[in-house]
């Protein structure tokens, strides 16, 4: 429970005050935007905070946090909401895939950040400090990059402490998407905010650079949830979901650089050992024949037909 004045960067928002501004923020000399909406609501209740466009193309993630940005009262709502829908500027000026094109870096692999870190560890720094580790609960939104398709999920960090960890499952099963992926991997946004007590999730809807109203209706439907959940804003609790627990988040990555064919679609339930595509040289002799390493169903799929040595391929999720 937080209330009173809000600071994100030079700019303060009084109880009962609504601000949308662009923060400038610095990065080793380079000026980067960042646009924010502060909602400081009337009534006392718990500090949320959502983002969207960690990865710059993941557009259905961006409109989603801007229409709740838009739309949120301070007279409708008990608590305080900060809301990055376009959480990585420079990516998304360049529709960049993956990083951020100031240093080539995921910055969603760079959490909490570094003051004194390269450019995209910087920016990581200044969300994780002005927005993330004083937030009650936190909602990553993501999606399909450009060159991924994909079937929604929501992602929760197990940090190992237990009282965190119980709250961020029970915000997955509030959001309301039905696969609920369980990952250990560090420099995520969740996993950074995990190890500052916050309870975080990462939900992914939308790819392939379209922003269809239906994903953007995923992300911004479980934000409504959550609130009314946290009684944030006015209306009924919301109805139970039913879920499904993954447990293996299974990365697959091509170990060439060629032609990618992918012989299994999105959803798909695959068998261990089974070939679900394969990479060849610009010749078309076969490089790497990919096999599932285990039984599961594919959450998420590239579909470029251009592949890097190191390119994730697909994803594969397992209870
Ligand atoms: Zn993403």
């Amino acid at each position: 429970m937080k209330s009173g004045t809000l600071q994100i960067g030079s700019v303060q928002v009084k109880v009962g005050e609504k601000k949308s501004f662009t923060q400038t923020i610095e990065l080793d000399g380079t000026q980067v935007e960042l646009p924010v909406f502060v909602i400081n609501g009337v009534n006392d209740g718990p500090r949320l905070v959502i983002t969207g466009g960690i990865h710059g193309a993941e557009y259905a993630s961006v409109e989603a946090a801007l229409q709740i940005g838009r739309s949120l009262q301070p007279e409708d709502l008990s608590g305080q909401v900060i809301i990055l829908p376009v959480a990585n500027m420079p990516a998304f000026k360049t529709r960049s895939i993956y990083v951020c094109p100031l240093d080539g870096i995921n910055l969603n692999r760079v959490f909490p950040g570094k003051a004194d870190g390269g450019k995209t560890a910087q920016l990581a720094h200044w969300i994780f400090q002005n927005a993330i580790q004083d937030a009650d609960y936190y909602i990553d939104m993501h999606g399909g990059d450009l060159v991924e398709a994909l079937a929604p999920f929501t992602i929760m960090s197990e940090s190992g402490n237990a009282e965190t960890d119980a709250k961020a499952l029970k915000l997955a099963e509030v959001f309301g998407i039905r696969d609920i992926v369980k990952s250990k991997s560090q420099g995520s946004t969740i996993a950074g905010a995990a190890g500052a007590g916050v309870p975080a999730i990462l939900t992914e809807a939308g790819g392939q650079g379209i922003w269809t109203k239906e994903s953007i209706f995923t992300h911004t439907d479980g934000a409504n949830r959550v609130m009314r959940w946290l009684k944030m804003i006015a209306g009924e609790q919301p109805a139970p979901v039913p879920t499904r627990m993954l447990n293996q988040f299974i990365w697959l990555v091509s170990e060439h650089t060629g032609y990618y064919y992918a012989t299994v679609e999105i959803g798909d339930t695959v068998k261990k050992g089974q070939k679900i595509g394969m990479i060849t040289n610009f010749e078309g002799s076969v490089l790497q024949e990919v096999i599932a390493p285990e039984a599961g169903e594919v959450l998420f799929l590239v579909s470029s037909l251009s592949i890097n040595e190191g390119d994730p391929l697909l994803s594969i999720g397992a209870e």
